[in-house]
């Protein structure tokens, strides 16, 4: 075989192991993007929840300091009844009373509903918040995990990266830069191998001939169809 072929059969084939490393870790790295994303969002409602657990329990303070008020003004009327000197006056006092009883009726209903509505709200950020807890803790635990095999990834990609530089600097620039090329052109695939016939990197027929003179592997022959390099592998 033509040492330069080797070569490059070789260069492709470390090439092959980097895109599979960098494949690897763009999905490695668009997992912990969308796990973070996520979380986040999962935040951001809750945090929504406890704002308005926030509001109602205002409004519901709000409200009791106005049903004490009421209650304070019914005592008053209630007492005003033992003063009253006219029938006149013991129906106008009648009439307040009648009118605070019913304020301090619908104020209780207020009160019931906020109190429900609180309760409700309670529940649901304390298991939201519960539920949070440990996504945020699972997630932290493997995102460990995805990180330090992004990291072994990385240092393998270093690794593999320096081998190919090893091996570059025993091929001729220009068949280098045409391989480079080519590779780029035809999805990674520059070196291809012939098999069952064809080539391996657009499947089509090779002549016989052809096949025969890539068996005899004086010269880098080309596929006629795609220009990928050809090779016979014994
Ligand atoms: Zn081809």
């Amino acid at each position: 075989m033509v040492p330069e072929l080797r070569a490059l059969i070789e260069i492709q084939q470390i090439d092959v192991v980097i895109r599979e490393i960098e494949t690897a870790n763009l999905i490695l790295n668009k997992q912990l993007e969308r796990e973070k994303e996520e979380i986040a969002k999962k935040k951001i409602a809750l945090q929504k929840i406890v704002e308005r657990k926030d509001v109602l329990q205002k409004d519901l303070r709000h409200n009791e300091r106005m049903l004490q008020q009421i209650e304070q003004n019914m005592e008053g009327f209630e007492k005003k009844i033992y003063q009253v000197k006219s029938q006149k006056e013991l129906e106008a006092v009648d009439h307040e009373i009648a009118k605070a009883r019913k304020e301090k009726s619908s104020m209780e209903d207020i009160l019931l509903t906020l109190i429900l509505e609180i309760e409700e709200i309670s529940k649901t950020s304390f298991e939201q918040e519960k539920e949070l807890k440990k996504e945020t803790e699972d997630f932290n635990c493997r995102s460990q995990k995805i990180e330090s095999n992004i990291n072994i990834n990385i240092q393998k990609l270093s690794e593999t990266n320096a081998k190919k530089q090893e091996i570059i600097t025993t091929i001729e620039p220009s068949l280098l830069a045409n391989y480079e090329r080519l590779r780029e052109g035809r999805n990674n695939l520059a070196v291809v191998q012939v098999e069952g016939g064809m080539c391996s990197g657009c499947f089509i027929a090779l002549p016989p001939q052809q096949i025969n003179e890539i068996k005899m592997s004086n010269s880098i022959i080309r596929c006629n169809s795609c220009a990928r390099m050809l090779y016979w592998k014994e």
